[in-house]
C-alpha cells in the first residue's frame, strides 16, 4: 500500500506557482487575488487566512475584504462589480457559506468568469462539461493532480464517485470522464452502493460522513481518494473512509489529514496564476 502524499504534492505545486508568479512579475504583471469574507464564521476565517498565507508564499498579492455579517447582498454585488472592473485584480474569491440573507447563486453569477478562480460560475461549469478551457473547482482539480503525480493510470478505469455536490462530486465525475475513465456517480438515493463501489478501480469518496466507507466497499488493489474532513469524538481528524480498515486492501490511498485537504489551496494558487497569465 502506498500513501498518496498530498502535503508533498501540494508543496510542489505551490513552488511551481511561485516560479510562475516571478516570471509574470518580471513581465510587469503582479498576480493578485481578492478575497471576500462576510461575517465572522470561525472556520471561514481560518480558510481565508490560509489562502492569504499561501498567496504570500507564492508571490501572489492578496487583497482582503472582511465585511460585516449584516452586509446586504447589494453591497456585496457592488464590491464584486468594482473588482471585476479593476485590471489589477486577476482573481476574485468569495468565501462560502454566506450569511442566510445573501443568495449565493446571485453572488457567484456576478463574478466575472475570467476571474472566477473557484470555478463555480455557470460559464466555467459549462466549459468543463463541453471540454472548453475554463477554471475548474479546486478540490476535484487537486484530486486529478494527486492521481497523475502518483502515476495512477486513469484511462479506461472504472471510477466511482460517491457524492454529487456542485463543489466536489459533479465536477469530479466530469474531470474523470475528461481523463477517459468510465464513471459512475453515487448519491444518497443510490441503491446497492457497496456493490457499485466494489467495482471501482478508483474510488473517490465525498459523502460527508465520518469513516463511512470501510473494507466492505473496496475492491482489492483499488485506489481510494478520501475527500472528507471531520473531527471524531476524540477530536481526532478523520475522513469519509475508515483508513485503518481499508489500508491493507488498497493499492494507494490519501490520508486525512495530509491527502486531499492541502491540494485545494494549492489549486487555487494555480488558478490565480492561470487567470494572471490569461490577462
Ligand atoms: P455535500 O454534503 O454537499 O454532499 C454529500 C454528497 O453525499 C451528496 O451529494 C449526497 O447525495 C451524498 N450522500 C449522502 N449520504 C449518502 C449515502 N448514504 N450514500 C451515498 N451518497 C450519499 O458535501 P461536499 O461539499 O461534497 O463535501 C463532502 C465531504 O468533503 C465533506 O466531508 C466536506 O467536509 C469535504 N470537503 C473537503 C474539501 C477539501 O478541501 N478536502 C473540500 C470540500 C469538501
Amino acid at each position: 500500500m502506498e500513501i498518496i502524499d498530498g502535503k508533498k504534492i501540494s508543496s510542489e505545486i505551490k513552488e511551481e506557482c511561485k516560479e510562475a508568479a516571478l516570471k509574470l512579475i518580471e513581465k510587469g504583471i503582479t498576480p493578485c487575488l481578492a478575497v471576500i469574507l462576510v461575517g465572522n464564521d470561525p472556520a471561514s476565517s481560518i480558510y481565508v487566512n490560509n489562502k492569504k498565507k499561501a498567496c504570500e508564499f507564492c508571490n501572489i498579492k492578496s487583497l482582503s475584504y472582511e465585511l460585516d455579517e449584516n452586509t446586504s447582498e447589494e453591497e456585496l454585488l457592488k464590491l464584486i462589480d468594482k473588482l471585476n472592473d479593476d485590471d489589477s485584480v486577476n482573481g476574485i474569491l468569495v468565501q462560502l457559506p454566506l450569511p442566510k440573507h445573501i443568495n449565493e447563486d446571485h453572488v457567484i453569477d456576478r463574478i466575472s468568469p475570467l476571474k472566477d478562480v473557484d470555478g463555480f460560475h455557470v460559464n466555467n461549469v459549462g466549459a468543463l462539461c463541453t471540454g472548453l478551457d475554463g477554471f475548474v473547482s479546486c478540490t476535484p482539480a487537486g484530486i486529478i493532480e494527486l492521481l497523475k503525480r502518483s502515476n495512477v493510470d486513469i484511462t479506461g478505469k472504472n471510477c466511482v464517485v460517491i457524492g454529487r455536490s456542485n463543489i466536489v462530486g459533479k465536477p469530479m465525475a466530469l474531470l474523470m470522464l475528461r481523463e477517459n475513465a468510465t464513471v459512475t456517480i453515487c448519491h444518497s438515493k443510490t441503491v446497492n452502493l457497496k456493490d457499485i463501489c466494489k467495482n471501482a478501480d478508483i474510488l473517490i469518496v465525498a459523502i460527508g460522513k465520518p469513516r463511512f466507507v470501510d473494507s466492505s466497499f473496496v475492491k482489492k488493489d483499488a485506489v481510494v481518494i478520501d475527500v472528507g474532513i471531520h473531527r471524531d469524538e476524540n477530536n481526532k481528524m478523520c475522513g469519509d473512509v475508515n483508513f485503518d480498515d481499508v489500508k491493507d486492501i488498497v493499492s494507494k490511498i490519501t490520508p486525512v489529514p495530509g491527502g486531499v485537504g492541502p491540494m485545494t489551496i494549492a489549486m487555487l494558487m494555480k488558478n490565480v496564476i492561470k487567470a494572471s497569465e490569461r490577462y
